[in-house]
C-alpha cells in the first residue's frame, strides 16, 4: 500500500479558475455570437521586446557550433546575467547584492511555492488576505496549515492578515507570534502598494520579532510613484530579514519563456534545533542545486538583453502600454461611481462591485449583460468578497471596448 501525502487532502479544490471557465464555457454555448473579452487571467498579450529576441536566436546559433555550446550551465543562473541584475535592480537603486546572493530561475511561481521547504514544519506563517494562492497552497502541502474551516473558510493555525478598503489594503501586523511573513508588493490581487515608511514598519517588526520576510515584487517594474521602494532592500535591515522575488513574466512577456529571480542575502540566519545559528542562503543554495538544473541559456541571454539600453527602452513602453490600460480602467470605472483601487502602481484593477453585490454575483452580471470575463475578489480570500478584479494586460482596443461596455451597465 503506498500511503500518500495526507496534507495534500487539507488542499481546496482550485475553484476559482476552474468555476471562471464553467461559466464561461456555458456562457458561450448558449451566446454562441456573444464577443467576449477576457480581463480575467494575469497574463500578458503583446509580443517580446525585440532586444530579447535578437539575443535568443544569436544564442541559438551559438549552440550550433561545438566551439560555443553551452550544455548544463550553473544551476544559480550565468554570471552575465546576475551580473546585469545587480547593476540595474540594485547597484542603481543603491542596494548591495553580491553575486551568490542571486539565484535565476524559471518563475517567481516556484521560488515562492519552493521556499518554505527550507523553513521547520512547525513555522506559523502569515499571509495577506486576499492573496496570490500559492503561498497558502504551498504551506498546505507542507503540512503548517491545519485544518480547513468551512465555515470561516480559512486554515486553522495559518494567521490571514486583513486587507480591505477600511485600511485601504495596508495589513496590521500580526497580532501573534509569526515566524514566516508572506508579503507581495506591488500587490496582486489589490494592485496597491505601500510606501518606504509603511514598509519599514514591517522590516522593524521582523527583526524586533525574529520572523522573516518573504517579500514578492513579480510587479516591480509597474511601479510609477517615487515613494514606492522597488526593492525591499531599500529599507535599513532588511539583508537581515527578508528574501526577495522577482520575475521577468510581466515586465518582459516571460510568462512562456520562464525565467525569474531570487534574492537570498547571506546575512539571513535561521536556527536548528539546537539554536545554532544556520545561513539560509547556505539552505537553499543547497535546495537550488538539488532540486533544479538551471535555466537554459538561451532564456538566460533573453533575459540579459532586457537590461540593455535598447531593452530597457522597450521594457519602458511595454510597462507604459499596460499602465495607460490600467487607468483607462480606472478612470472609466470610477466615472460611473465605482470605487477603483490600484492599478497606479500595478497592473491590476481591485474594485468594490457595486450595491454590495458578492463577487461571484457581479462575475455573472457582468459576463451576461457586457460579456467580460473578470476576476471575483473571493477568490483570493474572504476578504476579497465584495470585490472584483480587472487586469491591464490586454489589448488597448480590448480595454477600451470593455470600459464601454461597463459604462453602458446600470449598476
Ligand atoms: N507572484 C505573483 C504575485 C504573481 O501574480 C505571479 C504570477 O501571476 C507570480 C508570482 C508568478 O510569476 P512567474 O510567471 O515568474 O512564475
Amino acid at each position: 500500500m503506498t500511503a500518500i501525502n495526507q496534507n495534500y487532502l487539507e488542499l481546496q479544490g482550485s475553484y476559482l479558475f476552474s468555476e471562471i471557465a464553467k461559466r464561461r464555457t456555458k456562457f458561450i454555448q448558449e451566446n454562441p455570437n456573444a464577443e467576449i473579452i477576457s480581463l480575467g487571467i494575469g497574463d500578458v498579450t503583446r509580443g517580446l521586446p525585440q532586444s530579447v529576441l535578437k539575443a535568443m536566436h544569436s544564442a541559438v546559433d551559438e549552440l550550433a557550433e561545438p566551439g560555443t555550446f553551452r550544455g548544463y550551465g550553473p544551476e544559480q543562473g550565468y554570471d552575465f546575467l546576475i551580473k546585469a541584475i545587480i547593476e540595474n535592480d540594485y547597484k542603481s537603486r543603491g542596494v548591495d547584492i553580491a553575486v551568490n546572493e542571486v539565484f535565476v530561475s524559471d518563475g517567481s511561481k516556484c521560488d515562492v511555492g519552493n521556499i518554505q521547504e527550507i523553513f521547520s514544519t512547525d513555522s506559523i506563517i502569515a499571509v495577506q488576505d486576499p492573496v496570490y494562492p500559492v503561498y497558502v497552497d504551498t504551506n498546505v502541502m507542507a503540512g503548517r496549515s491545519g485544518k480547513y474551516n468551512q465555515d470561516t473558510k480559512r486554515y486553522e493555525n495559518i494567521v490571514y492578515l486583513e486587507c480591505t478598503a477600511e485600511n485601504n489594503f495596508k495589513p496590521s501586523l500580526p497580532d501573534r507570534k509569526v515566524d514566516l511573513i508572506y508579503l507581495c508588493y506591488p500587490n496582486n490581487p489589490t494592485g496597491m502598494t505601500l510606501t518606504k515608511d509603511e514598509l519599514k514598519v514591517w522590516v522593524d517588526y521582523a527583526r524586533e520579532n525574529n520572523c522573516l520576510i518573504l517579500f514578492d515584487s513579480a510587479y516591480e517594474a509597474f511601479i510609477q510613484e517615487d515613494d514606492v521602494p522597488h526593492s525591499i532592500y531599500e529599507i535599513e535591515g532588511a539583508r537581515e530579514v527578508a528574501i526577495e522575488f522577482r520575475s521577468f513574466s510581466k515586465t518582459a512577456g516571460f510568462t512562456g519563456i520562464r525565467c525569474a529571480y531570487t534574492v537570498v542575502p547571506r546575512d539571513l540566519k535561521g536556527f536548528d534545533v539546537e539554536g545554532n545559528a544556520v545561513i539560509i542562503n547556505d539552505l537553499w543554495n543547497r535546495r537550488h542545486t538539488t532540486k533544479f538544473n538551471g535555466v537554459s541559456y538561451v532564456t538566460q541571454r533573453g533575459a540579459e538583453a532586457i537590461y540593455s539600453e535598447e531593452g530597457k527602452q522597450e521594457i519602458a513602453s511595454l510597462v507604459e502600454y499596460y499602465m495607460t490600460n490600467a487607468a483607462i480602467i480606472r478612470d472609466g470605472l470610477a466615472s460611473i461611481g465605482l470605487e477603483v483601487f490600484g492599478g497606479v502602481n500595478a497592473p491590476y484593477i481591485w474594485l468594490k462591485t457595486p450595491k454590495g453585490m458578492d463577487s461571484w454575483s457581479f462575475f455573472d452580471k457582468l459576463l451576461n449583460e457586457a460579456n467580460i470575463v473578470g476576476t471575483p475578489g473571493v477568490g483570493f480570500g474572504q476578504s476579497g468578497q465584495g470585490y472584483f478584479r480587472l487586469t491591464a494586460f490586454g489589448s488597448r482596443e480590448n480595454t477600451e471596448k470593455a470600459v464601454d461596455r461597463i459604462r453602458k451597465l446600470s449598476l
